[in-house]
C-alpha cells in the first residue's frame, strides 16, 4: 500500500474499500459480482477484508482475501485482530496471508474478550503476548521483517472502552498511537467520523507530533457511507462517533424519506471528503470507506468528489498490480 502511494503522481488523491466477509453462500455470491463490478468501475487502489474479533471469521476472511488478492488482483490488505487470539491462529492467518500473496495488514487489537472468559478460559482463551495492537505490529516485525506493510487503527475522537473511563480523547490514545508507529506501522487509517472539526484537530495533531513520527505518514481517514437513518445511528453509536447537530438536523428532516436519507447522506459525505481533500498535506490524500458491502451510496461520493481514477498513464501504473511471485 505504501508503495502504491508513493508511486501516485503528486497530489493525486485514492480511495480504498473495506468489505466483511459474508456469513452464506448466497451472500458470498452476490458480493462477489459486486466486487468485480466495483473494482472495474470504481477502480480502488486497494480493499480491505474485515477479521471476526477472536477469529471468528477466519476462514471466511481469508476466503474473501483470496477471492480480492488472487481473482480480481486487487491490492488486498487483511485486518488481523489479536486479543483473544491463540498464537497458533496469528501465526496461521500470517502464514495464509503471505500464501496468497497479501502483502498488507491491519494490525488490530480487537474488543476486549468479555470478563468472563479474560483469564483466557473459555471461548477464543488468548495469549499474554498480545494485549495491545502493538503487540501485534512487533509480533508481524519480528516474524516477517519488512514482507507485510502494516497499518493501524487509530480514532480522530478518541477511542472509547472501558480501558479508560474517563471518557475517549485524543490526548489519551496519543502515546500509544506513538507507539505503534515506531513498532514498525507504515499508515494509519482512522474510525470513521463525521465531525470535521474533530478531525482536522486530530491530523494537526498527529502532523505536529514532537515525536515527528507522524510527520510525512499516511493518514487515512474513514468514511462511512450513510445507506440509512436506523444504520448510522447504530453505527454512529457503536463507534462513538459524534453526529454534529448541523448534520443531526439534515438527516432528521428527512429522515422519514429512505431515498432522501442517501441522498442527504451523499451530500453530507461528499463534503467531509472534498473538505479534506482540498486541505493541504505532505502525502497524497486518500480516504477508507466502510462499504458495509453495499455499491450505491460509496459509487456516488466517489462520482461526487472526483476520487475514481482517470485513465493517465502514470496512475494507471500505479493502480495496476504487479503479479507477485508466490512464496513457495
Ligand atoms: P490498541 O491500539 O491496542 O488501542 C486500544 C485502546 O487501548 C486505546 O484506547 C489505546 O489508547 C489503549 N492502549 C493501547 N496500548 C495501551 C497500553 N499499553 N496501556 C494502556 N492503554 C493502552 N475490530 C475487529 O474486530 N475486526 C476488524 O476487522 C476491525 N477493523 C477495524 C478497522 C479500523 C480502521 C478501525 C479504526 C477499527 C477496527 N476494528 C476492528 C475495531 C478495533 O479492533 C477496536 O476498536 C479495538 O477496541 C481497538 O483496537 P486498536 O487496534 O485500536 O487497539
Amino acid at each position: 500500500i505504501t508503495a502504491k502511494i508513493a508511486a501516485l503522481p503528486p497530489s493525486t488523491p485514492y480511495f480504498s474499500l473495506e468489505f466483511f466477509p459474508p456469513k452464506t453462500p448466497m451472500g458470498s455470491s452476490n458480493l462477489r459480482a459486486r466486487l468485480d463490478r466495483m473494482s472495474h468501475s470504481l477502480r480502488p487502489l486497494f480493499v480491505t477484508v474485515t477479521w471476526g474479533a477472536g477469529g471468528s471469521t477466519a476462514d471466511r476472511s481469508m476466503e474473501l482475501a483470496e477471492l480480492c488478492q488472487r481473482e480480481l488482483s486487487l491490492t488486498t490488505c487483511l485486518h488481523l485482530t489479536c486479543t483473544n487470539m491463540k498464537r497458533e491462529m496469528v501465526d496461521r492467518a500470517l502464514e495464509d496471508a503471505k500464501a496468497l500473496g497479501v502483502r498488507n495488514i491491519l494490525a488490530l487489537r480487537g474488543d476486549p474478550p468479555r470478563e468472563d472468559y479474560k483469564d483466557g478460559e473459555g471461548e477464543g482463551g488468548g495469549e499474554e503476548e498480545f494485549e495491545w495492537a502493538v503487540d501485534l505490529v512487533r509480533y508481524i516485525r519480528k516474524g516477517y521483517g519488512d514482507y507485510f506493510c502494516v497499518g493501524v487503527a487509530a480514532y480522530p475522537e478518541g477511542h472509547a472502552d472501558e480501558s479508560h473511563p474517563e471518557g475517549q480523547s485524543l490526548e489519551h490514545d496519543l502515546p500509544y498511537l506513538v507507539e505503534k508507529v515506531k513498532a514498525g506501522a507504515d499508515f494509519i487509517m482512522t474510525q470513521l467520523f463525521f465531525d470535521i472539526e474533530a478531525y482536522d484537530r486530530f491530523e494537526k495533531t498527529l502532523r505536529g507530533h514532537e515525536s515527528g513520527v507522524f510527520k510525512t505518514l499516511p493518514i487515512i481517514p474513514g468514511m462511512m457511507p450513510i445507506q440509512s437513518y436506523q444504520m448510522i445511528r447504530r453505527t454512529t453509536k457503536l463507534s462513538h462517533a459524534k453526529i454534529p447537530k448541523r448534520i443531526m438536523d439534515r438527516l432528521d428532516a428527512v429522515k422519514g424519506d429512505d431515498e432522501m436519507v442517501k441522498k442527504v447522506g451523499v451530500d453530507i459525505v461528499g463534503e467531509i471528503v472534498m473538505h479534506i481533500k482540498d486541505s493541504p498535506s505532505p502525502q497524497p490524500r486518500g480516504f477508507h470507506f466502510y462499504t458495509l458491502n453495499l455499491e450505491k451510496a460509496v459509487s456516488f461520493i466517489l462520482e461526487r468528489t472526483k476520487l475514481i481514477p482517470g485513465s493517465s498513464t502514470d496512475f494507471e501504473s500505479a493502480i495496476t498490480e504487479e503479479p507477485l511471485p508466490l512464496p513457495l
